[in-house]
């Protein structure tokens, strides 16, 4: 039982309205559950697999999901680098292992089932790579047909990939991401596609179990959790959902949420630093960590509160910090993240290193994607393969043996 309410003026709407924003005011929506309703215990939880689906009674589908299993992703004890920053109880919740590589795996399960559940045909998004091969990956599932605006030449080459060889209609617009989302909205508000793009807050609901399983798999409430932030729908969704635990007495407290975005690409940054009321834009956001190159995040009024009422903060890292934290997260743990996931682990990096934290906090930063998603990126950092006559004289040689 929910209904869909304004986060600004507190409008309430019938959860079969196909809507993506208050008819009265323009802000965001959100997914209201009667809590009180709910009986589920943690108990029952537990004896579920660790996934989306396992909280679904915090989920607004009702039918047979449209899903690949995803969710259940692991938790890792950053033992290594944790020990060069100083931080004890330094963990990573690797989001690139969903399957099509990144959370919003998490959301399309979730977004794919409302449209098939509202009676909706087609799906559509405008994206910056990962919301695209997800939706056409839910979407093939479904079998329905998905249409993805992306900013052209400004995608990374996996997730191109994915969109065209899942089936999606891939068009690329001349233009950054921010225009491309404002011209699929118009597109499904006129032509009765399901916009799925992260201001659909359903979609939201199920990237919040980012935030229970980090909760499951640590076995206590983290004290941070960090993101990296684009459009600001992830670190908002997480908040949620741990605010509907508290509710449920399931926890008793909530980590201090921690937004990190690109230098380049930073008006929540610049938000929280300066104690805004609202985000002013950034007309051309720039950064090698495309995931998160959003110049005007849509879910902005959501991630606010979420990062102010826990007592947590926003901070930059410049491209530079980004690929050195990739570089030291493949080599010396093992985890293979694209750019924008680097974000946070590289922002806790730089947060330590202020001052900012407490050592002995318990932090999780999520890794939204995976390496190989950008693999251009990842060829450009590194020395290409040594390549030699196949001889066993030559092989030493190149060996120094
Ligand atoms: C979408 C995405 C983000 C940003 O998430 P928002 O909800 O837009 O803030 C970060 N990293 C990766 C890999 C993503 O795909
Ligand atoms: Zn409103």
């Amino acid at each position: 039982m929910y209904r869909l309410s304004c986060i600004h003026c507190g409008a309430e709407y019938a959860p079969g309205e196909i809507i993506y924003t208050c008819k009265k005011c323009g802000h965001l929506l959100t997914v209201n559950y009667d809590l009180d309703a709910i009986s589920v215990t943690k108990k029952e939880w537990e004896q579920r697999p660790l996934s989306v689906w396992r909280y679904r009674e915090l989920l607004p589908v009702t039918i047979k999901p449209v899903t690949l299993q995803e969710g259940g992703t692991p938790l890792y004890h950053l033992e290594r680098l944790g020990k060069e920053l100083g931080l004890p109880h330094l963990y990573a919740k690797h989001e690139g292992m969903n399957p099509s590589g990144s959370f919003k795996d998490r959301g399309m399960t979730v977004g794919v089932s409302m449209a098939i559940q509202l009676g909706m045909k087609s799906v559509a998004c405008a994206s910056t790579g990962n919301t695209s091969a997800s939706l056409a990956v839910y979407a093939a599932k479904a079998g329905i047909p998905a249409v993805v605006l992306l900013p052209a030449g400004k995608v990374a080459l996996g997730k191109v990939a994915q969109a065209l060889m899942h089936g999606a209609k891939v068009i690329a617009i001349r233009d950054n991401f921010d225009v491309a989302l404002a011209l699929v909205r118009e597109l499904c508000i006129k032509h009765g596609i399901y916009l799925l793009n992260s201001i659909n807050p359903y979609r939201l609901e199920g990237q919040k179990t980012i935030g229970f399983e980090s909760v499951d798999q640590l076995g206590e409430v983290p004290d941070r959790l960090v993101l990296p932030v684009g459009n600001a729908g992830n670190i908002s969704a997480v908040y949620k959902g741990l605010k509907e635990l508290e509710t449920l007495g399931f926890i008793d407290r909530l980590p201090k949420m921690t937004g990190i975005q690109a230098a380049g690409s930073q008006p929540l940054v610049r938000a929280i630093q300066g104690n805004l009321g609202e985000v002013v834009p950034d007309e051309h956001p720039e950064t090698v960590a495309t995931a998160i190159r959003i110049g005007a995040p849509v879910n902005a009024e959501k991630a606010l509160i979420a990062i102010r009422a826990t007592g947590g903060t926003a901070a930059s890292v410049t491209d530079e910090e980004i690929l050195a934290m990739q570089r030291a997260l493949a080599q010396k743990e093992g985890i293979g993240v694209e750019p924008a996931s680097a974000a946070s682990v590289a922002g806790i990096k730089k947060l330590v290193e202020e001052g900012a934290i407490d050592r002995d906090e318990k932090i999780v930063c999520v890794v939204t994607g995976h390496l190989l998603k950008d693999p251009e990126t990842v060829i450009k950092q590194c020395p290409p393969p040594i390549e030699i006559d196949a001889t066993e004289q030559a092989l030493l040689s190149v060996l120094h043996l």
